[in-house]
């Protein structure tokens, strides 16, 4: 990188960073459609046990979902109910401007980013892919490597590609499974916080909700 900026590569977290009105889109997409709360319980106590892979537990989500009757419709008007950000694109534009290359670094959903943020030219997106056929039924889709404590190597992987050091990124994020990945840059911002170990650990908190907050912290 030559842009001479102390920080070229901003990372973002997706759900309660960059997008308002959920903590994590599987929840609000499991509540919506009333899928089996036992067994989503038990998926997720499975992979923190290690006893599932994050394959497996994402492949075990979409059999939920579909079982539930979700289609790529109706997920779209769950995601049509939640907002950008307050001061997201213009945190996003005056970054740009700035010359900083920006990223998203998350365990939600790809049509999260395209539904509302699709005219952004993000310059990295790590993020579980869901596919659908041509009726809209959901296929299955790609699990994204870097999510929970492998968040942080998807930071590491971004800062290869870039050819910068961990330390010259930042990252913002707002809970637990932010822990790793703000651990691993160089600076890190706790916004729309919901985690005390985020709070403490980050660079800077946030209180105000609006992400323009942010700017000053990342000159
Ligand atoms: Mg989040």
């Amino acid at each position: 990188m030559t842009t001479g900026l102390r920080f070229p590569l901003v990372c973002f977290d997706l759900d309660g960073t960059l997008v308002d009105d959920t903590v994590y889109i599987w929840t609000t997409l499991h509540e919506g459609f009333g899928t089996d709360a036992a067994a989503r319980q038990r998926a997720h106590d499975d992979f923190f046990a290690q006893r599932i892979t994050y394959r497996e537990w994402l492949a075990h989500d979409f059999q939920l979902l579909r079982a539930a009757g979700a289609t790529r419709d109706s997920m779209l008007a769950f995601i049509d109910r939640l907002k950008p950000m307050r001061g997201a694109f213009e945190t996003l534009r005056e970054l740009r401007r700035r010359g900083h290359r920006i990223a998203i670094v998350s365990g939600s959903l790809d049509i999260v980013v395209t539904r509302l943020f699709g005219d952004f030219p993000f310059d990295h997106v790590l993020i579980n892919r869901i596919d659908f056929d041509d009726d809209g039924h959901i296929t299955g889709g790609e699990h994204t490597p870097y999510d929970v404590q492998n968040k942080a190597a998807g930071l590491h992987e971004l800062c290869r590609r870039e050819g910068i050091a961990p330390s010259q990124a930042v990252f913002v994020g707002d809970n637990e499974n932010d822990l790793w990945i703000a651990e691993a840059a160089g600076r890190s911002i706790a916004f729309n916080c919901k985690s005390d170990r985020l709070a403490q650990l980050a660079t800077y908190v946030v209180t105000e909700k609006d992400l323009r907050q942010v700017l000053p912290l990342i000159e």
